[in-house]
């Protein structure tokens, strides 16, 4: 066969096989209708829980949406994503930890500034003026038992309707993967820390 015939039987195979996809794609369009609030969860001990809840903050306000925005655990206030989304008038940012558990090393601390900046979340969590709440490493807090579980959960499955929810952090548990809409799991294939370079600006902060 010539390189031309191969060339026109190659191109009238993927129009085919193009065809066949978008009518499966179109299907599955048509079924995918719904609309509401969603919960998210990004978990997983990979790069890129964080980021990609600041990916969302990002589409949210470039839709006019409001956002509120509760990072727990971590005290740092000179992050990238502070200083850009902390400034914008449709987005709400705090700063909710005292520092990492390894830092602080003190439960009963960390417990009453979990519970402090816990109540900052509650009332983002029952004001539908919030299209989409970010809350930040929270998975610690539960899996440390350092807020009530129960409490947490049930204020979360009453948010509003139609409000947006994303929670990150490493070891969501069970419970909280069950309630939401989406997980996502980020594996750790290899990370630049371990091999000697430290947190960069504009990448890890
Ligand atoms: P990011 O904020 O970059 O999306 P993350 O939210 O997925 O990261 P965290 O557990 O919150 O991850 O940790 C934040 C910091 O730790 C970032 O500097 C990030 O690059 C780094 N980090 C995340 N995952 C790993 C890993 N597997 N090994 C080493 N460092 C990591
Ligand atoms: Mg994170």
């Amino acid at each position: 066969m010539t390189d031309h015939k191969n060339t026109d039987k190659k191109a009238h195979y993927h129009k085919v096989r193009m065809q066949r996809k978008k009518a499966q794609i179109d299907a599955s369009m048509a079924r995918a209708d719904g609309e509401k609030g969603l919960l998210l969860v990004i978990t997983g001990n990979g790069k890129g829980k964080s980021t990609s809840a600041f990916g969302m903050v990002a589409r949210a306000l470039g839709h006019g949406m409001k956002v509120g925005v509760c990072q727990f655990i971590k005290s740092r206030t000179d992050t990238g994503e502070e200083a850009f989304f902390g400034t914008h008038q449709n987005c709400e940012w705090h700063v909710l930890g005292d520092g990492f558990t390894w830092d602080t090393q003190d439960r009963d601390g960390d417990i009453k500034t979990s519970k402090k900046g816990w109540q900052i979340a509650t009332q983002m969590l029952a004001d539908p003026s919030y299209d989409l709440v970010i809350l930040d490493e929270l998975t610690y807090l539960l899996s440390y038992e350092y807020l009530d579980k129960d409490e947490v959960l049930n204020t979360i499955s009453h948010k509003p309707e139609m409000q947006h929810v994303v929670v990150t952090g490493r070891s969501a548990i069970a419970e909280l993967r069950e309630m939401a809409d989406t997980v996502s799991e980020i594996k750790d294939e290899k990370h630049a820390y371990t091999s000697g370079i430290k947190a960069q600006q504009g990448i890890d902060f």
